[in-house]
């Protein structure tokens, strides 16, 4: 889950080992022409395209045309858990780097002192916006995931440390937690956002991807849309990126993670073009598309579908 250089190696032998060809008119920086050039001037988020929820986009009609509110306690646990581990990846990442530009910390073992002497506070700070989520099990997900963030990296401080002593922080903070978090891709030449934000890019650049619930294929698809949006942005090839999914026990208490290696394929690609140019489409006309055969039990407007004929 806190990738280290070490993986980042590890992953380019993988990518190495996984020819991958891509047909030049599906590449992002060919953003202006057909197929790729979008139908619409709307733009749309990732999620709104591939939430794995809604087959018949009747829930971009009711975020953008209906603009029903959610009320936060209809949201499903399930999502509110994985905002949770979202927001604590991210903020183990960020406080592990902030650690590392303070040059007094020099040693793996101050390293995760500074680890557990916050551990209180930044559970409050973040349980206050997911109380939904059943308290000890909160704690228990923030204990397992925050101690691993700190035992990864304060190791890794360690081999880096061994290496030379003199590293100064900004080249040993971005080799110690090679990860930046959220950063942000525009993604309007392609129909999508200008801030669309994959969870993690891996040094030097592999899109990471962190997924809290079962597999769906809208997972490789919204890797996808981040890759191209790369792609148009930066005009650098994004052949491979990686899906992690991350599985808590019932209890909270342990978790697992399984690691899945994406191909953005030509059929990945074209299937993301077509998915957008529908969803796009939905805006455009305004009308209900009316609700598709099956719902996912996930997803957040069982209630307003439900109670109404729209
Ligand atoms: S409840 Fe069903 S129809 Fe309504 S938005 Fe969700 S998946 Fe779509």
């Amino acid at each position: 889950m806190f990738y280290t250089i070490e993986d980042s190696i590890r992953l380019s032998r993988a990518f190495r080992q996984m020819p991958c060809e891509v047909s030049e008119e599906v590449r992002g920086w060919n953003w202006n022409t057909y197929p790729l050039a979008p139908p619409s001037q709307l733009k749309l988020s990732v999620s709104d395209i591939f939430n794995g929820f809604c087959d018949s986009w009747r829930i971009l009609y009711l975020r953008y045309i209906v603009r029903e509110r959610l009320d936060e306690r209809d949201i499903p646990l399930p999502l509110v858990e994985g905002s949770f581990i979202h927001r604590l990846f991210t903020e183990a990442v960020r406080y592990g780097k902030a650690i590392l530009y303070r040059e007094d910390v020099l040693d793996a073992r101050s390293f995760r002192e500074q680890f557990e002497r916050v551990c209180k506070n930044k559970f409050d700070e973040l349980y206050s916006d997911f109380k939904t989520i059943p308290l000890e099990r909160a704690e228990k997900i923030f204990l397992r995931v925050w101690g691993l963030a700190a035992h990864t990296y304060s190791s890794s401080l360690d081999r880096f440390k061994l290496r030379s002593p003199y590293l100064v922080p900004d080249g040993l903070a971005s080799t110690v937690i090679p990860l930046t978090t959220e950063s942000p891709i525009d993604g309007s030449l392609v129909g999508l956002n200008r801030n669309i934000r994959p969870d993690a890019v891996l040094w030097p650049a592999t899109l990471i991807e962190l997924k809290t619930r079962q597999q769906h294929s809208d997972d490789a698809l919204a890797l996808t849309a981040y890759a191209i949006a790369f792609e148009s942005e930066y005009e650098t090839p994004q052949n491979f990126g990686v899906i992690l999914y991350v599985r808590f026990d019932n209890d909270g208490g342990g978790f697992k993670v399984y690691e899945r290696i994406i191909q953005i394929s030509d059929k990945l690609r074209t299937t993301f073009i077509e998915r957008r140019d529908r969803a796009l489409t939905v805006l455009e006309e305004g009308i209900d598309p009316g609700q598709p055969s099956e719902c996912s039990p996930h997803c957040p407007y069982l209630k307003v579908c439900s109670r109404d004929d729209r």
